[in-house]
């Protein structure tokens, strides 16, 4: 810890916001601060920039500006998407198909629609973290009511066959949602083009602020309306707009729409040159999920012989914010959902790192990171009994 140089590789659990988001918002702070429901010029403007925020927004996936919905972020958005559907296709079916892989705010919504009756199937991933269509197909009943697949994972990256899954879905008359909270900016959405009836997404995840998101809902879906009250986006979701959450939400989605190619190619390149090195100069290392389908600034590793936690903290120590395999964040060092969906033994499982490189990450991050990983990791090992028993047994 000689200098204070922080390393920040943590970009899929927030991302720092751009300045010129932050700029954007200030005036909605402190001179346009009027509620937009007002009648006077300064709600006026309120109203008008967050009717221009919907449309910035609907064009980055091919979405009319009506069916983007502003919430408080990507949890709502997914509760939102399963309870109202639930709620509103209950007479018609009860039963959902999602995936083993899915984030907290999808797994534990769909534990508690099971204690109000709902019948959900967990369909299981391939060891790349892949689910398949055909097996989507199979698993639709006549109670089938909705379908929800997340298009990128926020732990593995893999990114999901969506657009397959929609096909199947539609073509099977039920409603299908994706939680796109990791994959928005990052991959192109067409929402049309994929067939997607419910979308999730979060404004913290892609250089914006926090406690805004939205959820799309196609023209024609019919869902209950999440928070009752005053008659702010269509009735359907209450409580007074938060305006400058909103717009700097539109300003981030804008910016990152705009530079993502060219943004994505350079992660893409630090990132395989990042996975290139570990697997090549760390032995027994694995690379988690899938090679190819995958997100362009997620890699995650498995280090055999390492406890992540151990990891973590001497990373921390080093100024490199990660994150690891095990769900420290309830206090538990149970391993991950995602990594044993995988089929990966527990204690792989909890030797796993999570880096996930953002815009502002550079080649002098990555370097230094490597050579922190490496030292750390043969550190870890060197105290390890059953890494000395295992090496001299060879
Ligand atoms: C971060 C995340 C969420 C939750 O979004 P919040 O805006 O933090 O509520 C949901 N799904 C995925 C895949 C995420 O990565």
């Amino acid at each position: 810890m000689a200098d204070s140089r922080v390393v920040y590789l943590d970009n899929a659990a927030t991302t720092p916001v751009r300045p010129e988001v932050v700029e954007e918002m200030i005036p909605y702070f402190t001179e346009n601060y009027g509620n937009p429901s007002g009648i006077y010029r300064t709600a006026a403007k309120a109203k008008q920039a967050v009717a221009q925020a919907r449309q910035t927004i609907a064009s980055t996936i091919n979405a009319k500006p009506e069916c983007i919905y502003f919430t408080a972020g990507g949890s709502e958005s997914d509760n939102w998407a399963l309870k109202g559907i639930a709620e509103s296709l209950a007479s018609v079916g009860k039963h959902i198909i999602t995936t083993k892989i899915e984030h907290h705010a999808i797994l534990n919504t769909c534990s508690y629609l099971e204690k109000q009756g709902f019948d959900i199937t967990y369909l299981d991933v391939n060891e790349n973290g892949l689910v398949n269509p055909d097996v989507i197909e199979r698993t639709i009943r006549p109670d089938t009511i909705l379908i929800s697949v997340m298009l990128a994972n926020n732990e593995i990256g893999t990114i999901q066959p969506v657009e397959q899954i929609g096909k199947i879905a539609r073509e099977a008359g039920v409603l299908f949602h994706t939680d796109a909270v990791q994959a928005y900016t990052q991959i192109p959405i067409d929402v049309q083009a994929m067939n997607i009836d419910l979308m999730s997404t979060s404004g913290h995840k892609i250089n914006g602020p926090k406690g805004i998101g939205f959820l799309y809902i196609r023209e024609g879906v019919k869902i209950h309306s999440f928070i009752h009250g005053g008659a702010q986006e269509r009735k359907r979701r209450a409580g007074t707009e938060n305006v400058p959450g909103i717009i700097g939400m539109a300003k981030a989605a804008q910016m990152a729409a705009d530079d993502m190619e060219e943004r994505t190619a350079r992660e893409r390149k630090l990132r395989d040159y990042m996975i290139e090195r570990i697997l090549k100069e760390i032995p027994y290392t694995r690379l988690n999920g899938d090679a190819v389908k995958r997100l362009p600034g997620n890699a995650n590793f498995s280090f055999q012989f390492v406890e992540g936690e151990s990891l973590l903290i001497m990373l921390d120590m080093d100024g490199i914010c990660a994150s690891g395999g095990s769900a420290c964040a309830s206090g538990s060092l149970d391993p991950s959902h995602v990594l044993l969906a995988l089929g990966l033994p527990d204690d792989i499982a909890r030797g796993s790192l999570r880096l996930t490189l953002g815009a502002q990450t550079t080649r002098e991050d990555i370097d230094y990171a490597i050579e922190r990983i490496k030292a750390n990791v043969g550190r870890i090992r060197s105290m390890s009994p059953e890494y000395e028993c295992f090496t001299s047994h060879r």
